[in-house]
């Protein structure tokens, strides 16, 4: 299949892995974060770090929307459905991500009264708004996770809803930023003050940067002096990605590059970042899992739509909620920990039987590892050693 194929070719990947080799310089060590799931699943699956040289470390980020959803949010969803009796929508991977209770939406499935309330799986938005015209004696939540890729359905989604006065539509919004997070990480005591963290660049993900362009990430190189490469998401682009970012360390160059210009460019869609900002504000404050309250970092509705805002219909609030306590993804989310570190990775905690988010989504590091790489946990990829 052409661009697929293209990008996952063995003899290429050797090429890369080669120049890789020739520019690392000996007495120096890279640490690059991916911040993104999709990034970490690729590295994973198709075992990158074999292919880099042992002073070539990357480190997960905290770029799975699902794993960074805090067990709050989704205790929110599920009083939606049990005790508001609406019927709630969202993505297959959501409805298994852990909450309090040992509950999760697909759990607490069994749980809904039928009569007045459902959790059902959906793959758009559309889907809900197709449940709320044909159900207009019950009320449907959407429950919108993800990040600016996911954000622009959204919006068509409230428009459409606000455009054909669907009284019975609403959207939980639980759109998360990724600059914000990047900041975040960066002035985290673990990167700033104690080096439990080294980070000397990142992978940007891309499918965020065709809304938003590579500019936000500017100030990175700018004021943290940190280089960011914009990357796709096949193991060519990462590859890619890494050795551009070695070339930029090794010349104290910092600057954004875009690897992935078949789809990205500097300003990003100007459309859909129209559509989202007459359709969201900026949250003050948002817990993301692991990072805890993270400013900014967040979507709320706007007040003009504030009729399909599920946390307004509905009056919610939000309670935060500790995490499993022997569950590290916390820890993995900010780069400290890895997937092995974590007491239950593997025995307790599974894709099957998931305790943690990072177990959840197939972007998640916990489930790349398990699938991919448990057997032969490269040290490199630890992201403390
Ligand atoms: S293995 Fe499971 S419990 Fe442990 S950190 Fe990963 S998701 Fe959490």
């Amino acid at each position: 299949m052409k661009f697929v194929d293209e990008f996952r070719d063995g003899q290429l990947a050797e090429g890369i892995a080669g120049a890789i080799r020739k520019t690392v310089e000996v007495n120096r060590r890279y640490h690059f974060m991916e911040f993104c799931g999709g990034h970490t699943h690729a590295i994973a699956r198709y075992g990158i770090p074999d292919l880099l040289p042992d002073n070539v470390r990357m480190i997960h980020g905290p770029g799975c929307p699902v794993c960074v959803l805090p067990i709050g949010r989704i205790d929110l969803a599920i009083r939606l459905a049990l005790e508001h009796g609406v019927i709630l929508c969202s993505y297959g991977d959501t409805l298994r991500v852990p909450a309090s209770n040992g509950l999760s939406l697909l759990r607490a499935k069994a749980l809904v009264d039928k009569a007045r309330g459902d959790i059902r799986m959906i793959y758009s938005p559309n889907d809900a708004l197709k449940i709320a015209r044909e159900n207009p004696s019950r009320q449907v939540v959407f429950f919108a996770i993800g990040f600016e890729t996911t954000t622009p359905p959204t919006a068509v989604a409230l428009l459409t809803a606000e455009r054909e006065g669907l009284q019975n539509f609403s959207v939980l919004c639980c759109h998360v930023l990724t600059p914000a997070a990047i900041t975040h990480i960066l002035d985290s005591p673990e990167v700033r003050d104690l080096g439990l963290v080294a980070l000397d660049g990142f992978i940007g993900p891309a499918h965020v940067s065709t809304v938003i362009g590579s500019q936000p990430y500017e100030f990175f190189a700018e004021e943290y002096r940190k280089p960011v490469v914009i990357a796709g998401f096949e193991p060519l682009d990462v590859m890619q990605a890494i050795l551009m970012l070695i070339r930029q360390v090794n010349t104290g160059n910092y600057r954004v590059e875009n690897e992935f210009t078949r789809a990205v460019t500097r300003e990003g869609n100007r459309k859909a970042q129209a559509l989202v900002a007459e359709c969201f504000e900026l949250r003050k404050q948002f817990e993301w899992r692991g990072l805890g309250e993270v400013p900014y970092s967040a979507l709320k509705i706007r007040e003009r739509l504030a009729a399909f805002d599920a946390e307004t219909r509905f009056n919610l609030t939000y309670q935060p909620v500790p995490d499993h306590k022997s569950c590290e993804c916390g820890a993995i989310l900010r780069g400290v920990k890895h997937p092995t570190d974590c007491k239950l990775f593997g025995m307790v905690c599974t894709p099957d039987s998931p305790m943690g988010s990072c177990m959840v989504s197939s972007e998640g590091c916990c489930a790349a590892h398990y699938t991919y790489g448990r057997h032969k946990d490269h040290p490199q990829g630890h992201a403390t050693s």
